[in-house]
């Protein structure tokens, strides 16, 4: 095709240091990228595997694994190994866990400060012992498990209080000369979340991982989760992502890499552009819609299909679309790149459009 120039964002990335997970890159020079946490346990090793390989399928670039056992410290090596995507292993409480997982060569390793006793007096090993092996580590503190000190110094889980606790950990590794760091400080409420993130930003240069904690069931999840990042993200901020759902999660990647693809962080894949319907519609847009979503569920190209309940704005959204429908009088009028291509009885414009959905896939050589 032509070429084409990238489409528009509404910040600039704050600049970062760069990081690796594994293979991705993590920083301003990179793409902003998916995380989620498998819900097994960590030690059934084949079960851990095939949540990874369905993450991987729905588009996550990253993954942790929680690692409160030994049997889950053993099953580490084999994980790792075996994940088609970098593994990080989450580390709360035992400092002996974070080692095991350095060796176990896991691409990352994500510590909570406020949950690791005397975890000052342990930042020189574990800067060495990631340093020896390239890992990064995550430094993710935790609105629920707050730094003792700063909890009594700040009365609560403020901002200020949030953004300090990291600021102080990411400190002591600066003093071991270990740099290779990303950051989180998450809270449930967005907006105390965002206003940690801003402060983070103004005072430290390291990559930073988004996250609202705790942030409910599917619906609430991601509307926090989706209003919190857009906050952020319109400021540039923000270089790695984890949506945190009570839901499962592959749906916190759907939600996570539709928050990218909308803000033209990530390229749009498969959109639909359908009407929210109204008195004039003359066909039931709901059910079309979900038919047409389901009927085209993960297509690699970037595709934007228009349904529309009647001809008031749909032939024109219908047109600006690569494919779509504006439907009336029990009949669809089937667009593809602007021109009328027929025109089908209403039970035929789904089958319609997915089977001219795989066609312009086809013919773009990437179906
Ligand atoms: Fe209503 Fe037609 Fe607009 Fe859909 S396209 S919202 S049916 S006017």
């Amino acid at each position: 095709g032509l070429p084409t120039s990238p489409p528009p964002v509404l910040a600039e990335r704050r600049k970062t240091r760069q990081l690796m997970v594994g293979p991705v890159g993590v920083g301003s020079e990179h793409p902003v990228s998916v995380q989620s946490m498998t819900t097994t346990q960590t030690s059934d090793v084949n079960a851990t595997l095939q949540q990874i390989a369905e993450l991987t399928a729905a588009g996550c670039d990253i993954v942790r694994v929680a690692c409160p056992r030994p049997e889950d410290a053993e099953a580490l090596p084999a994980i790792a190994q075996k994940s088609k995507i970098p593994v990080i292993a989450d580390i709360h409480f035992q400092p002996r866990y974070v080692f095991a997982a350095i060796e176990a060569g896991c691409a990352g390793v994500r510590v909570n400060p406020g949950n690791i006793k005397k975890f000052d007096d342990r930042v020189g090993e574990i800067a060495q012992a990631a340093k020896d092996h390239g890992t990064p580590i995550r430094i993710g503190v935790n609105a629920g498990s707050l730094d003792q000190r700063l909890l009594q110094k700040h009365g609560k889980a403020t901002p200020e209080a949030l953004a300090e606790s990291a600021l102080w950990e990411a400190g002591l590794f600066a003093e071991h000369d270990f740099h290779d760091i990303k950051i989180s400080v998450k809270h449930n409420d967005p907006v105390v979340m965002v206003r940690a993130y801003e402060i983070l930003a103004e005072q430290c240069d390291y990559p930073l991982h988004l996250g609202v904690t705790e942030a409910g069931p599917a619906f609430q999840g991601t509307i926090k989760s989706s209003v919190a990042f857009g906050a952020l993200l319109r400021q540039g901020i923000g270089d790695t992502i984890r949506v945190s759902l009570s839901a499962p999660p592959v749906e916190e990647v759907k939600v996570g890499t539709q928050i990218l693809e909308s803000l033209n962080l990530r390229p749009r894949k498969l959109e639909i552009v359908s009407c929210p319907s109204c008195g004039r519609a003359q066909v039931d847009v709901y059910k079309l819609a979900d038919e047409v979503t389901a009927g085209l569920e993960g297509m690699e190209i970037p595709l934007r299909v228009a349904v529309m309940g009647c001809v008031v704005n749909g032939p024109g959204e219908a047109r600006e679309a690569d494919l779509g429908v504006a439907s009336g009088n029990g009949k669809g009028q089937i667009f593809v790149k602007g021109e009328v291509i027929r025109t089908v009885p209403e039970h035929q414009i789904v089958e319609t459009l997915i089977e001219e959905a795989m066609r312009i896939a086809e013919e773009s050589g990437e179906s």
